[in-house]
């Protein structure tokens, strides 16, 4: 990934024209920090903060918890969160941090201690002006609350500002937990409007990774775009595919009493695989699970003419490039899945000025974000004859490259 990653970097700024001292500006890292958390057996894990670039502002990036972290994918991860940031117009810069985990296997005290050693380690290292960690993988707002309680104990800053995705009672705002799949409707949305293609015919939709993201995703579309059509879902278990249509809130809430979405019952709905879906005969494919699910052995399956990346990098670069040369859409990550750092962006705000905004403020802010972003990408894309995701890349390499000048 990280290679993928430093080569469409490389490849859109050769296109720039931009100097190799520049390029290789874009891809340094300003600091690394790697150290142990020890554990209740006697053991430990490391624990990584890769901070990539903050001459936008802070840097900003989420902590994973997942046993298969390591070095290479949270620099690639801070790598894409510097692009995020700057594509998007946020005065953020980009870091992502993990511990090397499996967090379902820590009773609760431990886990607690984990994220408490983790702010420990990184003390001098973050904080609201310097670096604002927040969740991702395997993390979630009562993690993020216990970070929070400590950074508190050991600093005395009160304002809240140095974390974001906190919970609501302990200075979260409104609206971040479906943030991201939010921002994925509204992203679909311009670009299906760009293209002419949202009032011509219904939108067939098959969504990979009903997670969070993913779900929310499908429940916000369901609600907004009634023209939309979800037809198959899949999480880690597999799925369901049913050409008459499949209810979000149906599958949402058949999950959440336990119910494995491949035994769902619906008229005409067939099980489907992972690997069937990515091949679905849809107009939309929404990868809302991990990196890497559309890769060269798989691509040649694809139907759909808009890919729609909520996940982190899981189109790889060799299937991005097949696949843009037959036509196909694909609505990179850096920009599809920025609804979760804008609204972070927005929580940091109202802590600093010590607001707390509603719903309706947080939203219309989202969509302002969202929209300015995707037409500037596709303005880019047009004007240059890139691909969304070269385009969304170059945005922000100018955004970056402006911000050195006047830094
Ligand atoms: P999640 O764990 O809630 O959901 C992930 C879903 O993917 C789960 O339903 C899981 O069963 C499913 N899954 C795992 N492997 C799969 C496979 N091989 N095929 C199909 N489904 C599979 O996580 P999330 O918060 O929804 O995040 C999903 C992705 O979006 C991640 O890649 C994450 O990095 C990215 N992302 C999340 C946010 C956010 O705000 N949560 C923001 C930006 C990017």
């Amino acid at each position: 990934m990280l290679e993928g990653v430093q080569n469409i970097i490389r490849k859109v700024g050769q296109g720039l024209g931009l100097s190799p001292a520049d390029i290789d500006y874009l891809l340094r890292f300003n600091a690394e920090h790697v150290f142990d958390i020890k554990l209740n057996n006697g053991g430990s894990c490391k624990a990584y903060r890769v901070q990539h670039n903050n001459v936008l502002g802070p840097y900003k990036g989420g902590i994973r918890f997942h046993p298969g972290v390591d070095i290479d994918e949270v620099r690639a991860l801070a790598t894409l969160m510097s692009f995020k940031t700057a594509a998007v117009g946020l005065p953020l810069g980009g870091a992502k941090g993990g511990v090397a985990v499996n967090p379902k296997e820590l009773e609760p005290a431990e886990l607690e201690a984990v994220a408490r050693q983790y702010v420990a380690g990184l003390l001098p290292h973050i904080g609201p002006d310097k670096d604002i960690p927040a969740p991702d993988v395997g993390t979630n707002a009562p993690i993020i609350d216990w970070m929070v309680d400590e950074y508190e104990q050991r600093t005395s800053d009160l304002s809240k500002a140095g974390f974001t995705g906190k919970s609501l009672k302990n200075g979260g705002s409104q609206g971040r937990e479906e943030a991201t799949g939010r921002g994925g409707v509204i992203a679909l949305r311009e670009i299906l409007e760009l293209s002419g293609a949202e009032s011509s015919s219904a939108v067939r939709i098959a969504i990979q990774g009903f997670g969070n993201v993913g779900a929310h995703f499908g429940l916000i579309a369901e609600q907004e775009h009634p023209g939309w059509r979800l037809v198959a879902a899949t999480d880690s278990s597999g799925g369901i595919h049913s050409p008459s249509g499949l209810s979000s809130q149906g599958l949402s809430d058949y999950k959440k009493s336990g119910g494995k979405l491949r035994e769902y019952t619906a008229a005409g709905a067939q099980a489907v695989s992972n690997e069937e879906l990515v091949g679905a005969d849809v107009e939309v494919l929404v990868l809302a699970a991990l990196e890497g699910a559309v890769t060269e052995a798989n691509m040649h399956t694809v139907k759909a003419k808009i890919i729609l990346e909520l996940a982190n990098g899981p189109v790889t670069e060799t299937a991005h490039d097949h696949l843009t040369q037959h036509g196909v859409a694909i609505v990179p990550d850096i920009l599809a899945n920025a609804g979760g750092v804008i609204v972070s962006y927005l929580e940091w705000c109202q802590n600093k000025a010590g607001e707390q905004w509603d719903e309706a403020r947080v939203f219309e802010e989202l969509e302002r974000y969202m929209a300015q972003a995707i037409n500037i990408a596709s303005n880019y894309a047009k004007d240059y004859g890139l691909s969304l995701k070269e385009a969304a890349i170059a945005a922000a390499i100018n955004r970056i490259l402006e911000g050195r000048k006047h830094g």
